[in-house]
């Protein structure tokens, strides 16, 4: 097995493993290449209508991979008008298929299919038991091979291949001293990717076109099988953390995880699985990825807002209105930015409540405004630069600012248009 080097991090210097590269689609991971960010529909991939534009609001989101499941004989026909719609709204976002049970019968019955999708998804786990988990996984590779698409190789905590489970813990228990299960389980989940990744290559798969993931529910084991794919192989990973679960636990518990590992120069690209609220944003698992890149100083996508939590001294909601306020006009006003002002996202702001960290935090930004805490003088020192260049106050003081916010962004990114 290949022994891992680890190389420079192009965009600050850190460590980072230097994983063999592989082009999915017009994208390429691994290497020195950026840490993609991706995300999956939950759309019924046989609306084509329906997930071609899920897939264009992800891939505008900011997702450079989308996966699409592709789970019966409908949703494999509907692909190619998926890939062709997202295609004539100009974007060249790959599109991934995940096959579970069925993909050995549907990228042989539905060619088009296998041709239009960037990459396959498999997992080993669900490729069939027995004599037929091979000659299933076979047909999936030949499929991979005909077509010259990678593939990934995507274990998972909750359907691991249960005969490999079964030996492993077999062997495990006629140790003298038995493992605990759960270095067992680990080591299966392990024993599966890298045995799937070796029999994917010799039934034809090139190496530089295989990812592999395993993906477990908790962070602890999730350090623990990244940490061990990264040391002992040298394919593209594939970080997320399965069933993160809704809201607060599923971001907590995904940054937890992904973020040890990118810093510890681990991953090639991310997904964060958010269960949605029924009426929920698919597009927050997109920013989700790219805020757990950006905090961890990995790649920049949105300007940051620094703002302080508040406290007694900020006993109006004028402080968090402003604060809202600057975080929604830098969102709206980026699809231009982002064309017109090259580097803005880069731009770091700064809306502090009081005087106590306020200026000096709005000098470290590069646009900054303290406000007055309860009590204090009402005026608001404006920082550009880290020098204090005017004072507002008033009621337009939150418009005044933002104008002076697009004002430092006209003058210090250019007005050259992207081709
Ligand atoms: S900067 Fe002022 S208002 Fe904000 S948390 Fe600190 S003390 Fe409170």
């Amino acid at each position: 097995m290949a022994v891992i080097t680890m190389s420079p991090r192009a965009s600050d210097g850190r460590s980072r493993r230097k994983a063999t590269p592989v082009a999915i689609g017009g994208v390429t991971i691994g290497g020195d290449h950026p840490v993609a960010v991706q995300s999956m529909t939950n759309t019924d991939t046989a609306d084509a209508p329906g997930t071609a534009a899920q897939v264009i609001a992800l891939a505008q989101a900011g997702s450079e991979l989308v996966r699409i499941t592709v789970n019966t004989p409908e949703s494999a026909a509907a692909v190619p008008e998926i890939k062709r719609r997202v295609r004539d709204a100009g974007l060249a976002t790959p599109i991934v298929g995940d096959f579970h049970f069925s993909g050995h019968l549907l990228l042989h019955d539905f060619p088009a299919c296998a041709e239009a999708l960037d990459k396959y998804r498999i997992n080993p786990g669900n490729v069939g038991a027995g004599a037929r988990h091979d000659s299933h996984f076979q047909r999936i590779i030949e499929a991979a091979v005909a077509n010259g698409k990678p593939v990934r190789i995507g274990v998972n905590w909750g359907s691991l291949d249960r005969e490999l489970l079964t030996s492993l813990m077999d062997e495990n228990a006629r140790r003298p001293k038995p493992l605990p299960d759960r270095e067992v389980t680990l080591d299966a989940m392990f024993q599966s990717a890298v045995r799937s990744a070796a029999l994917a290559e010799e039934f034809g798969q090139p190496h530089d076109a295989i990812v592999l993931s395993a993906k477990v529910s908790g962070v602890r084991d999730l350090l623990d099988i990244y940490r061990r794919l990264a040391a002992e192989t040298d394919y593209a990973l594939h970080l997320g953390l399965t069933e993160a679960g809704m809201g607060m636990k599923g971001l907590v518990a995904s940054t937890a995880g992904l973020s040890t590992l990118l810093l510890e120069g681990i991953g090639d690209t991310i997904r964060v699985s958010l269960t949605p609220t029924p009426d929920g944003d698919r597009r927050e698992e997109v920013y989700a990825c790219q805020q757990i890149l950006q905090s961890c100083e990995i790649r920049s996508f949105q300007p940051q807002v620094t703002s302080c939590p508040g406290c007694g001294r900020t006993t109006s909601s004028f402080f968090q209105e402003l604060a809202l306020r600057v975080n929604d006009r830098l969102r709206e006003r980026m699809p231009e930015w982002r064309k017109r002002y090259p580097g803005v996202e880069e731009l770091r702001v700064a809306v502090m409540g009081c005087v106590v960290n306020g200026p000096g935090e709005s000098r470290h930004a590069h646009i900054g405004i303290s406000l007055p805490g309860s009590g204090e003088n009402p005026k608001a020192p404006v920082f550009v630069d880290g020098t204090l260049t005017t004072t507002l106050q008033g009621p337009r003081l939150a418009e005044e600012f933002l104008a002076l916010v697009e004002e430092y962004v006209v003058s210090h990114y250019g007005a050259a248009p992207r081709a």
